[in-house]
């Protein structure tokens, strides 16, 4: 499956939700879902009742989006979660999505979005427990340190999260803004996730496959 290159925005309006895909817009009053949160193309606001079958695809697509992964890489990650004995699918996904690099940096401040936090650390400009990783992908554990290349401490995300993270970083993780270091404490629970995503429905949507 291709990248998607078009307007993220229209990503949460297909999706029924906000995505948060763009930062600090995502915040503000400019934020094009609370402008008009109906799905894109002339009948967005005329679509009829979602099947049993759509509503699972399309919790599946957002919370693909959510986290910027193509669909064979969600797959994998699903086939992962399965395979782990006495826990809910569905939450060890999400757990697994949420400790990806990427989105550790992103939920510390290092970047304003995901995009941008997996950018950051493609770049290099993400250390884990001193040392360069700059794979988005790479799964965090407690325990672990995440901090910003020394080098890279004057680009401008980083300087303004000095004066506090645009976002609240969640209780699994600790930030220390001043040294731009972050902890792991623990790894996230189902309450700590605060997208509105309802993973049920997504495992239901690869049982049928
Ligand atoms: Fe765009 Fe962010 Fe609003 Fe989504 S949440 S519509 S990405 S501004």
């Amino acid at each position: 499956m291709a990248k998607y290159t078009g307007s993220v925005c229209r990503l949460c309006r297909r999706e029924g939700a906000k995505l948060f895909l763009k930062g600090d817009r995502c915040y503000s009053g400019k934020c094009s879902f609370n402008k008009r949160p109906v799905p894109p193309g002339q009948h967005g606001q005329g679509r009829r009742k979602m099947s049993e079958y759509g509503l699972q695809l399309r919790e599946k697509q957002k919370m693909r989006r959510a986290y910027g992964l193509l669909e064979n890489q969600f797959r994998t990650y699903f086939d992962k979660a399965r395979r782990q004995k006495g826990v809910n699918t569905g939450e060890a996904l999400l757990q697994m999505l949420e400790t990806r690099l990427d989105n550790v940096a992103y939920r510390l401040g290092f970047g304003e979005s995901r995009p941008q936090a997996r950018q950051l650390v493609l770049h290099g400009h993400i250390l884990v427990n001193g040392r360069k990783v700059n794979i988005p992908s790479y799964l965090v554990s407690p325990g672990d340190t995440i901090s910003v290349k020394e080098s890279s401490r004057d680009i401008e995300v980083f300087k303004s999260l000095r004066e506090g993270p645009s976002h609240t970083v969640p209780k699994w993780l600790e930030l220390n803004a001043d040294a731009l270091e972050g902890k792991i404490l623990q790894k996230p629970e189902r309450d700590d996730i605060d997208l509105t995503l309802s993973e049920h429905l997504v495992v239901e949507y690869y049982s049928k496959l």
